[in-house]
C-alpha cells in the first residue's frame, strides 16, 4: 500500500516542489494551502504523514500540529514541521507542540526522503498494534492514551553512549529536567546496561575514535530485550551518510552537533513518550491475548486453549517416546447445587473447585475449564499409575474438605466423577485420548459417582 502524505503550505511554489519529491517515490499526495483545510483533510482522508508549514496566515503550523495531537482521530498522524534555517526556537516549540519531526527549509532530499519513510515505519508499527487493541475492546484506546496523560512528564530513563567526559557532562546537565542519565563511554559495555536495565531511550553520541557507533545500534535492534527501545544518534554536521544508515538501521532520530539544548529535551520527550505509547499499545495486545485463552470465572486455560495446545502435547509425546496422560472431571449432581443455593453459589463451588485443582496438579500439567462444570488436566511424562494417583487424591481433597460458599457463608459437600487416559500405540490423535477419558468418566458417572476410572 502506497503511504499518503500531506502537504501543507500557504504558498503553492513549496506545495509544488514537495509535491514533485514525493510523487517521483511513489507516495500517494494530498495538499492543503492553509491549516483550516489541513485539517478537515486529515478528519475526512485517512493520511499517513503531514508535512506542515509554521508560517501561514490565519492558523499557523503549530496550532495545527496541537489540534491535529488533541483530536484522538488525527493524534496518530506524524506530523514533520516545515521551519526556515537556524530557527531553532521554532523547532522546539513545534516539538513541544507534538510534532514528531522537522525539517529545514530548503528541504534537502536525502533528509526529506529518509525522515518521511522512517516515521513511515514507525507508524505501520504503531497502527497495527492500535487496531489489533481496538478489535480486542479490552480497553478503548481512549483510555489507553489517558492512562498515559501525566506520565509523559515524569523523569524517564536514559542511557547515555559517549566516549567523552566532556560532552558527557553537557548532555546529562541538559537533560536533566527531564530525565535520569546513565552515561557509559565503553560501547560494550553500554549493550550489556541496555539489556538489563529498563531504558526508556538510548543516545549514542558518534564521537569514538576506534569504534562505529552504528555497530552499536545495530546490535541494539537485534537484541530481543532492546529491540523497541528507542535510540538517538548524535552525529557531525554533514554526515549525511551516517545519518542515512542509522536510520536505516532503525535508529529513531538523529541530532547533529552543536547540540542545541531545548532541541536534544523535546527530541528526548518526543522519543519517550512514544515508546510509552506503544508499550502500552502492546501490553493491551497481551493482555487481549490471554484473554482469549483464559475462562473468566476461573482463571483456567479455556477450552480453545486446550485444544490447541494438546495437540502440541501429544506430538512432542510420540516423537520423544515419552507418556503422556490426560484426566477429564466433572462435579457430581452439581444442577443440584445451582438449584438449590442459587447460580452464584454454583459459581463459588467452581470458583474453588477449579482452585484445588490448580494446587493439586503440577505446573507442567495442563489445567482448564473444559465446560460448565467440566474439567480437564493434561499432563506431560505422566504414567497411567501417576495418573490414577493425582486423580485419587485430587478426589480426596474435594471430598474430604467442605466448599464455602461466599454468597451465604454455608458449607457445602461437594463430590466429583474422574475419567483417565494415557496415550498407549493404539492411540494416534489427541481426539482419541480425549474420547478414551471421556468414557472412562462415563464409567465413573454411571458406576456412582465420586470415583476414579481409567480407560481400558
Ligand atoms: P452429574 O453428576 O451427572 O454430572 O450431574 P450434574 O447435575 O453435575 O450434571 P448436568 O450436566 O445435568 O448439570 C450441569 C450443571 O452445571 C447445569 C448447568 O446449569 C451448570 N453450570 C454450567 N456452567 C455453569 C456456570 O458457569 N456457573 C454455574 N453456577 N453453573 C453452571
Ligand atoms: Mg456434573
Ligand atoms: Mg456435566
Amino acid at each position: 500500500m502506497t503511504a499518503r502524505i500531506l502537504v501543507v503550505d500557504d504558498i503553492p511554489a513549496n506545495v509544488k516542489l514537495l509535491e514533485a519529491r514525493l510523487v517521483a517515490e511513489y507516495f500517494d499526495v494530498l495538499t492543503a494551502g492553509d491549516g483550516y483545510q489541513a485539517l478537515a483533510i486529515c478528519e475526512r482522508n485517512q493520511v499517513d504523514l503531514v508535512l506542515l508549514d509554521i508560517m501561514m496566515p490565519g492558523m499557523d503550523g503549530f496550532e495545527v500540529c496541537e489540534r491535529l495531537k488533541a483530536n484522538p482521530k488525527t493524534s496518530h498522524i506524524p506530523v514533520v514541521m516545515v521551519t526556515a534555517l537556524d530557527q531553532s526556537a521554532d523547532r522546539v516549540r513545534g516539538l513541544k507542540a507534538g510534532a514528531d519531526d522537522f525539517l529545514t527549509k530548503p528541504v534537502n532530499d536525502l533528509q526529506l526522503i529518509s525522515r518521511v519513510k522512517s516515521l513511515l515505519r514507525l507508524k505501520t508499527l504503531s497502527d497495527e498494534l492500535r487496531i489489533r487493541a481496538e478489535t480486542a475492546q479490552t480497553m478503548g484506546i481512549d483510555e489507553l492514551l489517558r492512562t498515559g496523560e501525566g506520565r509523559g512528564d515524569e523523569s524517564g530513563q536514559v542511557l547515555l553512549v559517549d566516549g567523552r567526559a566532556n560532552s558527557q557532562e553537557r548532555i546529562i546537565k541538559a537533560l536533566k529536567p527531564i530525565a535520569d542519565v546513565s552515561a557509559i563511554s565503553d560501547p560494550q559495555a553500554a549493550l550489556f546496561e541496555a539489556s538489563e536495565t529498563p531504558f526508556e531511550l538510548v543516545i549514542v553520541n558518534a564521537n569514538f575514535d576506534n569504534y562505529d557507533p552504528l555497530r552499536l545500534c545495530s546490535q541494539l535492534r537485534s537484541l530481543e530485550r532492546t529491540r523497541f527501545l528507542p535510540i538517538l544518534i548524535i552525529t557531525e554536521q554533514g554526515d549525511d551518510d551516517m545519518v542515512i544508515r542509522a536510520l536505516e538501521l532503525g535508529v529513531n532520530d538523529y541530532i547533529v552537533r552543536p547540540v542545541d539544548p531545548n532541541e536534544l529535551v523535546a527530541r528526548s520527550l518526543t522519543q519517550m513518550r512514544r515508546k510509552r505509547y506503544n508499550d502500552r499499545l502492546r501490553a493491551s495486545v497481551k493482555q487481549t491475548i490471554e484473554l482469549a485463552v483464559t475462562d473468566p470465572l476461573t482463571g483456567l486455560s479455556n477450552r480453545r486453549y486446550l485444544d490447541n495446545h494438546l495437540s502440541t502435547l501429544f506430538n512432542r509425546s510420540m516423537a520423544r517416546g515419552r507418556p503422556l496422560s490426560v484426566l477429564i472431571t466433572d462435579i457430581d449432581r452439581f444442577k443440584q447445587v445451582n438449584d438449590t443455593y442459587g447460580h452464584d453459589a454454583g459459581d463459588d463451588v467452581l470458583r474453588e473447585f477449579a482452585r484445588r485443582i490448580r494446587s493439586t496438579v503440577r505446573g507442567a500439567d495442563l489445567a482448564c475449564r473444559y465446560g460448565g462444570e467440566e474439567f480437564v488436566v493434561v499432563m506431560p511424562d505422566t504414567s497411567p499409575e501417576v495418573a490414577a494417583a493425582v486423580a485419587e487424591r485430587l478426589r480426596s481433597v474435594v471430598e474430604t474438605v467442605p466448599f464455602l460458599l461466599k454468597s451465604t457463608g454455608q458449607e457445602l459437600n461437594v463430590t466429583a466423577s474422574f475419567g483417565i487416559s494415557s496415550r498407549i500405540s493404539s492411540i494416534l490423535t489427541p481426539g482419541q485420548l480425549m474420547k478414551q477419558a471421556d468414557l472412562a468418566l462415563y464409567e465413573a458417572k454411571t458406576g456412582g459417582r465420586n470415583r476414579v476410572v481409567a480407560a481400558a
